[in-house]
């Protein structure tokens, strides 16, 4: 099936021959008709599998041309994917008349003012900024034919849910409503029970897997070893652009220092820097100016970066989502990429997680000629052996019959 045949409006199809893309992608194909139809859409599938064009062509090919009216609701949780979304949409728009803005906080309101006083078909937002606009009578969305929640599960850790449901009242009830999230915990299904009319729902490729073309391994390591084997593959590996995730914001930072020092041109990104400075790292990683991205989970999520050859993960993703939503970065658009991940002993809980979660298990690898310390982690793949976190426990009997007690610890 090729977009011609899907019903599009001509000028989309034109944006769509603009972008390049060739084929619909499978959630493209069964989101788009649905749409097209009128149906309300719960949609679930890994990033990078094309859903923001997934919802935003089949909308704007119903839309036409420009009104005065906010005829598009588009609620993202970050200010980074809302960004994205509102230039994914724009690219796609080109070819009409349709006006699009963004708003999210953390920048001054008088350029979204004035974009909102001129009069935009689609709004692309972050929910509190667009409450304060709502609240000022910048905006108003009672004409709102198309409402989009997109990445709810991420709006729903952040503690958005009230604030969604607060704009959700002030768009019309006769609309028509899609839902993006990779998770359905209870909280989301209750939304859909009252947002959404007799939703269809769309489930691309088994949620849990990471992207079928990332290959990817785990390196056991001494913890005071990390960053020297952090900086060793990165002296090995042949990558393009790689992203460096770590666990907190202050850790990125010295991680990122340190990578400088070793003459890497490296961006940071997490939520302690100000907004220009996120734009700037972001900016500057995708026009290649920067090798290497440092960054907490705030970059995980939804970010479309093309062409990242590796992510690795410095410190093992406490949840295991993350894990999935951090290798994702990587084999975007059918690309291939590198996944690695640094494990210590005291990681060893959360990766049985991970592979509980992904349903397999990862490959433990050793980098050659790495003067590796000893480290009870190393033990773990030999047969019959609890793992490291379980032999620390002490007089504590196993499920096998076997008793370690602090006589039988390696020292
Ligand atoms: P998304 O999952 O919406 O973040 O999209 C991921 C990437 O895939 C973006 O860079 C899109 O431009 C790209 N993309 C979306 N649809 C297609 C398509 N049909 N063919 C090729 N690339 C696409």
């Amino acid at each position: 099936m090729s977009f011609p045949k899907l019903g599009l409006s001509p000028a989309i199809l034109e944006g769509v021959k603009a972008m390049g893309y060739v084929e619909p992608t499978p959630i493209q194909l069964r989101v788009i008709p649905l749409i097209l139809a009128g149906q309300d859409v719960i949609g679930s599938a890994q990033t990078g599998t094309g859903k923001t064009a997934a919802f935003a062509l089949p909308i704007l090919s119903q839309l036409g041309q420009h009104s005065k009216s906010s005829r598009v609701l588009v609620l993202e949780p970050t200010r980074e994917l809302a960004a994205q979304v509102e230039t994914a949409i724009r690219d796609l728009a080109r070819f009409t008349s349709l006006r699009v803005a963004v708003i999210y906080g953390g920048v001054g309101y008088g350029r979204q003012e004035d974009a909102l006083r001129q009069g935009v078909d689609v709004l692309v937002a972050t929910p509190g900024r667009l409450l304060d606009h709502l609240q000022q009578g910048n905006c108003r969305l009672d004409q709102i034919k198309y409402l989009v929640l997109d990445e709810a599960d991420r709006m729903l850790d952040m503690g958005f849910l009230p604030d969604v449901r607060r704009i959700v009242e002030k768009c019309p009830r006769d609309r028509h409503t899609s839902l993006f999230s990779a998770t359905i915990p209870p909280e989301i299904d209750s939304l859909i029970k009252w947002a959404m009319r007799r939703p269809q729902t769309v489930e691309i490729g088994v949620r849990r897997s990471p992207a079928e073309t990332v290959k990817h391994v785990i390196y056991p390591v001494a913890e005071d070893q990390k960053s020297d084997l952090l900086r060793e593959l990165l002296e090995r590996v042949n990558y393009d652009s790689v992203i460096v995730f770590c666990r907190t914001k202050n850790r990125a930072d010295r991680i990122g220092h340190l990578l400088r020092k070793s003459n890497h041109a490296v961006a940071i990104l997490h939520s302690n820097r100000t907004q220009r400075e996120r734009e700037q790292a972001l900016r500057g990683f995708r026009d290649g100016r920067y090798e290497l991205l440092v960054a907490t989970d705030i970059a995980a999520r939804g970010l479309d970066i093309a062409n990242v050859s590796h992510v690795i993960n410095f410190d093992v993703p406490q949840h295991p989502e993350d894990y999935v939503h951090r290798i994702g970065r990587t084999g975007r658009a059918e690309a291939t990429g590198d996944a690695f991940t640094l494990m210590v002993a005291e990681d060893a809980r959360h990766v049985q997680a991970i592979e509980r979660f992904i349903g397999r298990r990862v490959e433990r690898v050793k980098l050659e000629n790495f003067n590796y310390k000893y480290t009870a982690i190393f033990d773990d793949d030999k047969p019959g052996r609890p793992p490291a976190h379980e032999r620390r426990m002490r007089g504590v009997r196993l499920s096998g019959g076997y008793y370690f007690g602090p006589a039988r610890r390696r020292r």
